[in-house]
């Protein structure tokens, strides 16, 4: 290790800056969606199993809901442009614009060159949970999604229940197609009530037990049409392990709401990015 300089604890010391302040973000309109919220009726829902995920779509301007049943539970849910699967979920963004958990009128953004909201988080019932002593918080974006690769990396196993495997093979059924043409369009995810952080010390990644239980959620408005996956992750509620079949695991549920007619006048589905993509050529 290098020898500090003279000046290092004048370096440690110069304050933060917040990368990507959020003055200047288009403001969902909470209000709109809360009053819509009010008028809509359940068009469908689906169980996700344990240790599988199921896919379910979600017209722009309804409203979904996961909840925990039977037993704490973790999620791992992906989303794609239900008309274009390159527009899909980009974790990466929206933990820059956001942080690393998302709560009440955060959103999922798209990938480039699309980066719109995907979705608006709605309700929170674990939103009071905020940083625990540990810096550990609910509903990351900071997580990948467990897979066999790096449990092969680490264990030499082959596992074949991780969020990466379940999310393929659910929209390879949905799609119609294998699941090696499937695999690419999975993606980093959104870690529904899953409990992370990062080690103070080490500046590793840990998770712990969830504090979801059964009847908490965590609803949606859905911003454009949707495609969505969602893993009941082989961790169960990640307070021990994941990548076996060792967890209590339990089964997800996800609601679709429609809001009548009428109910959302004056609001617009988001734009894709201005920027006109010319790259300085
Ligand atoms: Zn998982």
């Amino acid at each position: 290790m290098y020898p500090p300089p003279a000046d290092a604890e004048q370096r440690r010391a110069v304050a933060p800056v917040i990368c990507y302040p959020t003055r200047t973000l288009p403001r969902p309109d909470l209000d709109l969606y809360r009053t819509a919220r009010k008028t809509a009726q359940k068009i469908s829902e689906v169980l996700v199993a344990p240790r599988d995920a199921a896919t379910f779509t979600v017209t722009a301007g309804q409203f979904f809901r996961i909840s925990s049943v039977e037993g704490p539970q973790v999620g791992d849910l992906n989303l794609w442009n239900a008309a274009d699967l390159s527009g899909r979920f980009y974790s990466g963004k929206t933990r820059a614009l956001h942080g690393t958990h998302l709560t009440t009128g955060e959103r999922m953004w798209s990938a480039f060159p699309h980066l719109r909201p995907m979705a608006t988080i709605v309700e929170d019932t674990l939103d009071w949970y905020g940083i625990d002593a540990f810096g550990g918080s609910v509903h990351d974006v900071i997580g990948t999604r467990c897979d066999p690769y790096t449990g092969n990396l680490l264990a030499g196993t082959q596992y074949h229940h991780c969020c990466h495997s379940n999310l393929t093979r659910a929209l390879a059924d949905h799609l119609g197609c294998s699941v090696a043409e499937a695999e690419p369009h999975v993606h980093d995810v959104l870690n529904v009530f899953m409990c992370t952080g990062f080690t103070r010390d080490t500046g590793q990644y840990f998770m712990k037990a969830s504090p979801v239980r059964p009847g908490d959620h965590l609803e949606f408005f859905a911003e454009i049409d949707l495609l969505g996956a969602l893993s009941a992750c082989p961790g169960g509620d990640c307070s021990a392990e994941h990548s076996s079949d060792t967890a209590a695991c339990h089964p997800l549920l996800v609601e679709v709401f429609a809001p009548s007619d009428g109910a959302l006048a004056g609001w617009a589905q988001p734009q894709v990015s201005g920027y006109d993509r010319s790259h300085g050529r």
